[in-house]
């Protein structure tokens, strides 16, 4: 859970270091981030970047729960739709903050889309504007079962799609979903054209 809240503008590589001096101060627990100074707290998550207003944010996020629902596991017995309901008011958490927790965190199933999976969708499907959130979750609500571990997985393997091919020039050459995409189709005739109008 604080991976998801630190994760928010940095990479994974800094979280992992913030989690590491956050663990290494004895400081992974409710209680411990609730009664932490801000100023230490800050410090300590200083490689996950924005650490003050992260620090600030991981306090508050933690009182709120301790305050309401006494332990972590409390807050987890809520049905799903009320789970979301309650993170998503608190600061500093979004949707795919609050979808990662809910499916990573308090293991419900629920479809989590990142940057990776709305960039190969869009891809994907040829879409020039963007896809919300909540549209792109409900299709994969629609068309998957839903499933702790595929809905894990699935996440896993956008996220591999993205950093292996789907980059932000795509490589499309290896990619596995090359077959279905509309991109590299899409490129090729643009690519045609160019050339039709150059001999033109
Ligand atoms: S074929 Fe290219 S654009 Fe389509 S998903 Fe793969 S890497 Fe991305």
């Amino acid at each position: 859970m604080v991976g998801a809240i630190l994760t928010q503008q940095t990479s994974w590589g800094n979280v992992e270091k913030a989690i590491a001096n956050l663990k290494g101060a004895g400081l992974m627990g409710l209680g411990q981030i609730s009664s932490c100074s801000e100023r230490k707290l800050a410090g300590l998550i200083r490689p996950s970047g924005y650490y003050r207003q992260k620090a600030k944010r991981l306090r508050g996020i933690c009182r709120g729960i301790a305050a309401a629902y006494g332990t972590l596991e409390g807050m987890f017995r809520l049905e799903r739709g009320e789970l979301r309901r309650a993170l998503l008011g608190m600061k500093g958490i979004g949707n795919e903050t609050a979808d990662s927790i809910i499916l990573y965190a308090a293991e419900k199933p629920i479809f989590v889309i990142d940057a990776y999976t709305e960039r190969v969708m869009k891809r994907l499907s040829g879409r020039e504007s963007a896809i919300g959130y909540t549209e792109l979750q409900a299709y994969f609500t629609r068309n998957m079962a839903e499933d702790l571990d595929r809905y894990k997985e699935a996440h896993a393997q956008f996220v591999e799609l993205g950093k292996r091919y789907c980059r932000p020039v795509p490589l499309c050459g290896g990619c596995p979903l090359r077959k279905w995409c509309a991109y590299p189709k899409a490129a090729r005739a643009a690519r045609t054209a160019h050339l039709d109008d150059a001999k033109g």
